[in-house]
């Protein structure tokens, strides 16, 4: 689960981590009022869009005085915003924020994140900071630092001296950074955060540390021993599909091609994926629907790949054991009735009661194929679906 900025930086506060003064802002008018109270003469109107990247699209600006905070509000809100991170159909800017605007003196890269070869958390960082840390990661990874921290042990003072060398701090400034990069840490464990990213922490002009951007990701797993973070959950910003199978307890990820399929099992799912892949198609999802999916979870499953607008063909790939065969049967009959099957459907049943489910599948005189192994189930739906690409 994804926080804005904004509500990454009153995490930050109150883990005592520097940011600058800001207000959220729903109107061009409660930007110039949000500017009014934070005073000063400089100020940056940013789009809170679950996403990085937004200075280069448009989504912070700089303003010098109210009438700049209204145009730059009024040109991000109600718009939706693409950027790098997003793909080309962009994340709605419901939110502006209006910040305090910095002098800035140099910007530095600093994550915490979990490395999953180590199985540690690492602490990354980078001099090179700013809007082009993708091209440094791609082109001079020398200069980039990773300290990897021992669960046990926790992060360690030296550790933090040696990422503040790496990124160029001297005196107070190493301090300023060690409570930071400590700051940083606790915030990691308490919450349960999968990544936290301050691209960039800058030194001002006056030589002191602050997040000027700021990022957190939950891990989803653990958002329910959040509370205080789950309100701070902004469903807007996520995938439709992906939030209704999310309610109905299915585990869907959206892809971009368009062959939609069904399995039961993540293993089998990733091994469907492949197998169209193979045969010349490209999945437009991956949908476990778990192994003891009922009817209904079927039907709802079947509605939400039906949703998809890009989808050309459907393969529903089951090996019964705890759910039968006929269980999926019908749930596919079900739902194929209910929602009009508007593209060629191939099912692949195998396992408990596979005869039965056949034969329902046959008897119901719907507009489908069946296949009895994986390789003809994938070959058959690639063709249907308008062949190799
Ligand atoms: P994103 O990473 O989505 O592009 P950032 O919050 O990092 O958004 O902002 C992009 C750039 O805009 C920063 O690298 C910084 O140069 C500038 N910027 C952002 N916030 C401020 C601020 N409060 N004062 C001055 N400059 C800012
Ligand atoms: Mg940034």
């Amino acid at each position: 689960m994804n926080l804005h900025e904004y509500q990454s930086k009153q995490v930050f506060a109150a883990y005592g981590i520097p940011v600058p003064t800001g207000r959220v802002a729903a109107t061009p008018e409660e930007a110039v009022a949000a500017a009014e109270a934070l005073g000063g003469s400089l100020w940056v109107v940013k789009a809170q869009v679950h996403a990085g990247g937004r200075g280069k699209a448009g989504g912070v600006k700089l303003a010098r005085d109210k009438a700049a905070v209204h145009a730059a509000a009024k040109a991000m809100l109600g718009t939706r915003l693409a950027t790098i991170q997003t793909g080309p159909e962009g994340l709605p800017v419901d939110t502006v924020y209006v910040e305090t605007g910095s002098a800035i003196e140099r910007e530095i890269y600093l994550s915490l994140t979990l490395n999953r070869e180590k199985g540690q958390i690492a602490m990354i960082g980078s001099a090179a900071g700013g809007m082009d840390i993708e091209e440094v990661a791609a082109h001079t990874p020398e200069k980039i630092t990773t300290v990897n921290i021992h669960p046990a042990a926790g992060l360690q003072p030296h550790q933090c001296r040696r990422m503040a060398f790496a990124l160029g701090f001297t005196g107070a400034q190493i301090g300023e950074f060690q409570k930071i990069a400590m700051a940083l840490y606790r915030l990691v464990m308490d919450k349960d955060a999968a990544l936290v990213e301050v691209n960039p922490l800058i030194v001002t002009k006056d030589g002191s540390l602050v997040a000027l951007d700021a990022k957190i990701n939950i891990d989803a797993n653990a958002v329910f021993r959040q509370p205080e973070l789950a309100k701070m959950r902004d469903t807007a910003q996520e995938d439709p599909m992906e939030l209704k199978a999310s309610e109905h307890d299915l585990n869907y990820v959206s892809l971009d091609g368009d062959i939609a399929c069904m399995v039961n099992g993540a293993g089998l799912a990733m091994a469907t994926m492949d197998v169209i892949q193979q045969k010349g198609g490209m999945p437009a999802n991956f949908l476990d629907v778990g192994g003891g999916a009922n009817k209904q979870q079927v039907t709802n499953a079947f509605k939400i790949l039906l949703s998809d607008p890009n989808v050309k063909g459907i393969l529903v790939n089951i090996f019964g054991g705890i759910m039968k065969c006929d269980t999926i049967a019908d749930g596919v009959i079900a739902a194929a009735r209910e929602v009009k099957l508007s593209v060629p459907l191939v099912v692949r049943l195998e396992g408990t009661n596979v005869e039965l489910g056949r034969k329902m599948l046959t008897e119901s005189k719907l507009d489908l194929q069946t296949a009895v192994s994986l390789d003809e189930a994938a070959e058959k739906i690639v063709k249907a679906a308008g062949g190799h690409r």
